[in-house]
C-alpha cells in the first residue's frame, strides 16, 4: 500500500525465535501474580510479557484493572526476568503513564481501534516517540477501519507497527467468542504485504480447548507471532478466566505447534506443485467463463421480468436454488456453509445485474 512505511519486527530489537511470542495475564491483578506468571513464562520462549492495566469491560462494576501501580509491577517483572513488556493503551492519559513507566511496547485494543477520534488522539500523543505499537482489529470486520488506524499511527511517525488479529464480534452464536474471518487477514496481507501480523487466539476462542487449533491455523497462514493469555492460576483470574492457560500448558501448546515455511528448496516438490497449480488455474478460468455465461442469462431474465413488472427477487426460486445446490454439493463432499456462501454471492450479483436492466 502506498504511503505506509512499516519496519519489520527485527527493528524492534527483541530476542526471538522464528515467531514472536507474547504472553502474560489478561489483567495484572497483584504484584505476586505478575511476578510469578512472568517467572514461569521466562523459562521458555516467551519474548514479550503482556498484561492489561486498564481493562475495557463490557459491563460496569466488573474488574476494570489495577491502573497505574500495575505498570510498576509489570516493568519490574520484565526487568527481573529479561522480557520487554507491553500494555493496552486507550487514551493519551494511558500513553503518558505507560511512557513515564518505560513500558517497551504498546497495544491498542479492539474497542479503541474502532474509534477514529481515539486512535487519532493516541497517534497525536505518540508524535516523536519511537516505540512499537500493535493494533488489534476493530470489533467489527471492517478492514478499512483497521487500515485507517495503521495509517493514523504511521502518519504520526510510528514505523514499528504490527497488527493483532483477535477475531470479530457477532450476534451469531458460534464456537468462537470472536469469529476469526480468516479471509479478511488474507486480504489484509494482500494489501499490505510488509505488515507484521500476530494472532491472539485467546480472544478468538474464549476457551482453552480451541487454542491449539486456532494457533495452528495462524502458523499455516504464516503469521509472524502469537499473543496468548497466560495466568499463574487461570481459574481465579479476575478477567477472561476461561481462556487463560497456565504457563506450563502454554509451553505444551507452543511445543505442539508446527511451524510452516513459505518457501523450501526442493526441486521435485516445486515441479509437482506447479503441475497441480496449472490444473487449478485452468479450472478457475473455466469458472470465470461459466460465470460470464450465467451473467448473460441473468441479463436476459432481468429484461423479461422488467417488461412484465415482476419482482427481481423471487424468494421461492432462491430457496430452491440454495437447497438444490447444497444437496448437490454434499454429493461431492462440499460443505453446506461453503456452497451457501458461494451461491449467495452469485445470487446477489445476479440481482444486481437484473436491476441494471
Ligand atoms: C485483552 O487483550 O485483554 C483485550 C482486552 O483484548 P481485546 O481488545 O482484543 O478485547
Ligand atoms: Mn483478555
Amino acid at each position: 500500500m502506498k504511503n505506509l512505511i512499516i519496519d519489520s519486527i527485527d527493528s524492534w530489537n527483541i530476542k526471538k525465535q522464528e515467531k514472536l511470542i507474547i504472553a502474560g495475564p489478561c489483567s495484572a491483578e497483584s504484584y505476586e501474580q505478575v511476578m510469578e506468571t512472568a517467572e514461569e513464562l521466562s523459562k521458555f520462549n516467551v519474548n514479550i510479557l503482556r498484561a492489561g492495566i486498564w481493562k475495557p469491560r463490557t459491563r460496569p462494576n466488573s474488574f476494570e484493572g489495577v491502573g497505574k501501580p500495575g505498570l510498576k509491577w509489570l516493568k519490574e517483572a520484565g526487568e527481573k526476568f529479561n522480557m520487554p513488556v507491553t500494555v493496552e493503551v486507550a487514551n493519551s492519559g494511558h500513553i503518558k503513564e505507560a511512557l513515564d513507566s518505560k513500558i517497551d511496547i504498546l497495544w491498542i485494543g479492539a474497542r479503541t481501534t474502532v474509534n477514529p477520534f481515539t486512535v487519532q488522539e493516541i497517534a497525536d500523543s505518540l508524535k516523536g516517540v519511537d516505540i512499537p505499537v500493535m493494533i488489534k482489529n476493530p470489533v467489527n470486520p471492517d478492514i478499512d477501519l483497521w487500515i485507517g488506524a495503521i495509517e493514523r499511527l504511521n502518519q504520526a511517525g510510528i514505523k514499528k507497527i504490527a497488527v493483532i488479529h483477535r477475531g470479530f464480534s457477532s450476534f451469531k452464536q458460534c464456537e468462537y467468542r470472536n469469529i476469526p474471518e480468516w479471509e479478511l487477514i488474507v486480504e489484509l496481507r494482500r494489501r499490505i504485504p510488509e505488515l507484521p501480523i500476530i494472532c491472539d487466539p485467546s480472544h478468538i476462542c474464549g476457551n482453552r480447548e480451541l487454542l491449539l487449533s486456532v494457533s495452528q491455523i495462524a502458523m499455516d497462514l504464516l503469521y509472524d507471532g502469537l499473543m496468548i493469555e497466560s495466568h499463574i492460576n487461570p481459574d481465579t483470574a479476575l478477567s477472561d478466566a476461561s481462556q487463560q492457560l497456565t504457563p506450563k500448558n502454554l509451553k505444551k501448546l507452543l511445543d505442539n505447534l508446527q511451524l510452516k515455511r513459505e518457501y523450501i528448496k526442493d526441486k521435485d516438490f516445486h515441479i509437482e506443485i506447479e503441475k497441480i497449480r496449472e490444473q487449478i488455474d485452468a479450472i478457475d478460468y473455466k469458472i470465470i467463463g461459466l460465470l460470464a455465461e450465467r451473467k448473460k442469462l441473468s441479463e436476459n431474465i432481468g429484461k423479461k421480468k422488467k417488461l412484465k413488472k415482476v419482482s427481481i427477487f423471487q424468494p421461492e426460486r432462491w430457496n430452491a436454488i440454495a437447497e438444490s445446490r447444497i444437496s448437490t454439493g454434499k454429493k461431492y463432499n462440499l460443505s453446506e456453509e461453503f456452497i451457501l456462501k458461494l451461491f449467495s454471492k452469485i445470487h446477489q450479483e445476479s440481482i444486481g445485474i437484473q436491476r441494471k436492466k
